[in-house]
């Protein structure tokens, strides 16, 4: 069952273990590795469905691994942050992990993250999968293209990782309307509970960032204050 392999990269024994069990017990097929050099190793020899990593590891930590993996997968991560580490957090966003879990956790919630993060990462490849052509959209001078999931601004690529793309693509797609944090979490990352809107926030700034250099795309994001976020355009 390719789509139900979790590998989890932790080096306390206790919480590895109790991970083990409870993704066990959920019907998963999960593999181990308890410190940085073996787990970068099993990734790219089993190609997990879906990785929990640490940060703090012994040989090479999270954030070494998360960028290394990430020139060479699209694999979920979900990275595993100590208390208060904001700054892990964001550092691990940036480096292309698609979300963080913040220690210690319930196993019920990481449960649930881990099996809506994959049921997210499927509806994605199933929707790419269906025949026909999806609509491209433009706002000024950015194009997004949903055949080949890429985005141009004034005919130039715009680098973006897969959760900025989807952002940007589920505003575009929806020109005007506004969405609230939860809304858009649960669209591009697929909870289905409130929380961690703080990731919707950190995504929306790195687009503005991108957008930008272009006039026309310049303020196409706009804040409601108090709901959430609106493109226009
Ligand atoms: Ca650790």
């Amino acid at each position: 069952m390719p789509d139900r392999s979790v590998l989890v990269v932790e080096d306390e024994e206790n919480l590895l273990e109790a991970l083990r069990y409870n993704l066990e017990r959920e019907g998963y097929q999960v593999h181990t590795a308890s410190d940085g050099g073996e787990g970068l190793e099993m990734a790219r020899k089993l190609n997990p469905s879906l990785i929990l990593l640490d940060i703090m590891l012994p040989t090479l930590d999270g954030f070494e691994i998360c960028r290394i993996l990430r020139r060479e997968s699209e694999v979920p991560i979900l990275m595993l942050t100590a208390k208060g580490e904001e700054v892990d957090r964001v550092v691990g966003l940036e480096l292309g992990a698609d979300d963080y879990i913040t220690k210690p956790f319930s196993i019920r919630e990481l449960v649930a993250r881990v099996r809506n993060t994959l049921r997210r990462t499927k509806y994605l490849k199933d929707d790419q999968g269906v025949a026909g052509e999806r609509p491209s959209h433009r706002i000024g001078a950015l194009e997004i293209d949903l055949n080949s999931h890429e985005a141009r601004l004034a005919g130039r690529p715009l680098s973006l990782k897969p959760k900025e793309f989807d952002l940007l693509a589920l505003l575009a797609s929806n020109k005007g309307r506004a969405f609230t944090r939860d809304q858009i979490l649960e669209k591009v990352w697929g909870y289905d509970y409130i929380g961690q809107t703080r990731t919707v926030d950190v995504y929306i700034s790195w687009l503005r960032e991108k957008l930008q250099a272009d006039p026309s795309t310049a303020r196409c994001i706009v804040t409601i204050r108090g709901v959430g976020y609106r493109l226009d355009g």
